[in-house]
């Protein structure tokens, strides 16, 4: 067998690896690059083998940086099955059907995403799939709703991809079962130089009372599949414990709306179900014209929930230009912001925001960063997962900018594990 390492080599998107089996080809994972122009270029070179060689895809979850560059794959000739788990697949037909919404029609339309759509068969965790003499099956990864690390065995052989790793403690999803004994393990680094700060039920808790006891407009940029979610049923959670601060929430996002419909739907996948379901029926959704028109001359206590989560563009900018010049409103960004994003500027005190460079709104209120807010393994929980049962293993670490993939790699050379960064491109017998 090889592995040929394709995307998330030299960044933290854009997952994309190629396994040739003696006689076909698989790929796991068909991600869009995501971020600044130099990164986003990366979607459009062309690929090391041609679409219509690869016999069979395996996602491994639907965040857009493993499954977004599936409709150009299907619009460049692929034909083959697409595997992931129930959940993930309800969750990559919003994603899907949004990327498209938004990306050049000569890139992919919607006609491809739904042609994509149709190509997806669903496997539990723990199903198995046999292709020639290769087994694969899906283990859960926690991360996000559906996520799933990939097992492969062919003959004597062990590989396993991780696919985004959940943390011991997200308040939604069970730690993510420890990677099982392999000869080859890929793995992401997104957190691989990091110790996760703070606390989530805290943080939120800090910036409600704020907003209910003082009477202040929140407005939470989220992102709207699986961020949104987990705020939602923490926020729920809270107004339990303290009635007294109850206020209505908004959600302004059809996106986020969708997404709370799945979870809802495999809520039993969670830690809390019963918590996740009621956190998510019956919200407030602004839909109409005429919702935003009454909403838009409210005054606090008001919280609303809207993406995008970095500020890039979505429904929340409507709400930093109506509430922009309301010096008690609180802007709130929960977790990380990418570089050259609005939301990482706001963050680092930049007031003036810019929609293709022009100024299109000026935040006098206060803002509200949270480290605290991440789906993914940080270094420490990175290591343990690995490292358990892989003492003798080629470990190969891909998604995660520089320094995390240097220090993970050092991190694991000290416990003795073989720890290697591919580049794109680079190919490896198993
Ligand atoms: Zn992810």
């Amino acid at each position: 067998m090889k592995i040929t390492f394709w995307g998330a080599t030299d960044e933290v998107t854009g997952s994309m690896t190629f396994l040739d089996l003696p006689e076909k080809r698989i790929m796991v994972d068909a991600g869009l690059a995501q971020g600044l122009p130099e990164v986003e270029a990366l979607n459009l070179i062309k690929l090391p083998f041609p679409a219509s060689s690869i016999h069979s895809i395996f996602i491994t979850h639907a965040h857009l940086d493993h499954s977004g560059y599936l409709p150009r794959l299907v619009k460049q000739g692929y034909r083959g099955q697409i595997y992931c788990t129930p959940a993930t697949a309800k969750l990559i037909k919003i994603i899907l059907l949004d990327s498209a919404s938004l990306m050049d029609e000569n890139y992919y339309s919607e006609k491809d995403v739904q042609a994509t759509l149709h190509m997806i068969k669903t496997v539990d965790w723990d199903q198995k799939i046999t292709i020639d003499d290769t087994v694969f099956h899906y283990q859960a990864a926690g991360h996000i709703l559906g996520a799933s690390s990939l097992i492969i065995k062919h003959h004597d052989k062990k590989i396993v991809f991780s696919g985004d790793l959940g943390r011991h403690d997200d308040p939604l999803f069970p730690q993510p079962p420890f990677c099982p004994k392999a000869d080859v393990v890929i793995m992401e680094s997104t957190y691989g130089s990091k110790r996760r700060m703070g606390s989530i039920e805290k943080e939120l808790a800090t910036f409600l009372i704020k907003i209910s006891r003082e009477a202040r407009v929140g407005i939470v940029a989220s992102f709207a599949v699986a961020r949104a979610q987990m705020l939602l049923t923490l926020i729920h959670d809270f107004f339990e414990r303290h009635p007294e601060d109850k206020i209505k929430i908004y959600i302004d996002s059809p996106m986020m709306k969708e997404a709370n419909q799945v979870y809802k739907q495999y809520a039993h996948l969670t830690t809390k179900p019963q918590k996740v379901f009621e956190a998510l029926d019956n919200l407030e959704a602004i839909d109409f014209q005429r919702q935003w028109d009454s909403i838009k001359k409210k005054k606090g206590p008001l919280l609303i929930i809207s993406s995008s989560g970095m500020l890039t563009g979505g429904r929340i900018w409507r709400h930093l230009q109506n509430w922009q010049h309301d010096k008690e409103a609180v802007l709130f960004l929960p977790g990380y912001q990418g570089v050259g994003t609005p939301g990482r500027a706001m963050a680092q005190g930049e007031r003036t925001l810019y929609r293709d460079n022009e100024e299109t709104a000026v935040w006098s209120g206060e803002v509200l960063t949270s480290e605290a807010f991440s789906s993914h393994a940080d270094q420490e929980e990175l290591i343990n997962w690995v490292a358990k049962e892989n003492q003798s293993s080629r470990v190969f670490l891909l998604h995660g900018e520089k320094v995390s993939k240097d220090t993970l790699k050092e991190k694991l050379r000290n416990i003795l594990l073989d720890a290697q960064i591919p580049e794109r491109g680079a190919t490896i017998d198993i």
